[in-house]
């Protein structure tokens, strides 16, 4: 009698989902990718041991890191209670890593006296990134922010006399300065900034997490705390902040995990 109740404890509460995808989630994901899943009404998600938002019809985003390993674990409670663990296969990218040695100090890291206000800059745009409103416009598609060429790819990075730096956290997108730039998606505006690395910059906020920035501005357009539409304008192609030339940075984030924007645009440039 224990052994049965065991058994059904065992098949009942905990089960290794194979072909059922409880989650609406492609079966092969990617490091840096961006993912919208529905799960059925009432279900609790955790992924990496944080809860995970879920909308009234079942929507949440999740984001996977540049870096992810081999395998992601999400775990369900339904609306019985009962736990349910699905795991899916990450599929590795290629980054370049390019090796520079040889550097006078000084270009490696930051001289002192930008120091502080890098604290300050960073302090900012991590608030802007934590940012959790109920907006459901992370669940449309999205489109190019800007037309020019890919110049930079998300991930990418470099070790300086030996230190790695961190990767790059976007793409980039050069244009002539003044080119247009729309917002991909909709939103509200939660950052504009003058930053020492990414000069003019603003931060978007999709909901759930899910936010976009766009960096070296050369005229921003937009205020914070402004409702914006898929498609408005945002502000214009520059080189502001420490940019070799005009081109658009484009960064998009679930909370503090930045995400490959790549992997989210239509494939044509518009
Ligand atoms: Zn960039």
């Amino acid at each position: 009698m224990r052994l049965v109740i065991y058994i059904l404890f065992f098949f009942g509460t905990t089960a290794v989902a194979g072909a059922s995808n409880l989650l609406n989630l492609p079966d092969e994901l990617t490091q840096g990718g961006f993912y919208v899943g529905k799960v059925a009404p009432k279900t609790m998600l955790y992924f990496k041991d944080k809860k995970i938002k879920i909308s009234q019809d079942g929507h949440f985003a999740v984001g996977l890191s540049w870096d992810e390993g081999r395998m992601v674990k999400f775990r369900l409670v339904n609306f019985q209670g009962t736990e349910i663990l699905q795991r899916f296969v990450v599929k590795k990218q290629k980054y370049d890593v390019q090796h520079i040695d040889g550097l006078p100090g000084k270009m490696v890291t930051p001289p002192k006296e930008v120091q502080e206000r890098i604290k300050q800059d960073s302090a900012l745009v991590k608030k802007a990134r934590r940012i959790d409103s109920d907006r459901l416009d992370f669940t449309t598609t999205f489109i190019w922010p800007v037309r020019g060429r890919i110049s930079g790819n998300f991930g990418n990075h470099r070790i300086l006399n030996g230190i790695a730096k961190s990767p790059h956290g976007g793409m980039d997108i050069a244009a002539p300065k003044g080119t247009m730039i729309v917002a991909p998606l909709g939103g509200v505006v939660t950052l504009v900034s003058d930053l020492y690395y990414t000069g003019n910059s603003v931060i978007i906020d999709h909901g759930y997490g899910i936010s976009t920035v766009y960096a070296h501005l050369d005229k921003v357009l937009v205020k914070e705390g402004q409702n914006i539409g898929q498609g408005d304008k945002i502000g214009t192609v520059g080189a502001t902040g420490r940019a070799t030339g005009p081109h658009l940075h484009w960064g998009l984030n679930w909370y503090d995990e930045r995400l490959n924007p790549a992997l989210v645009l239509p494939k044509a440039l518009p």
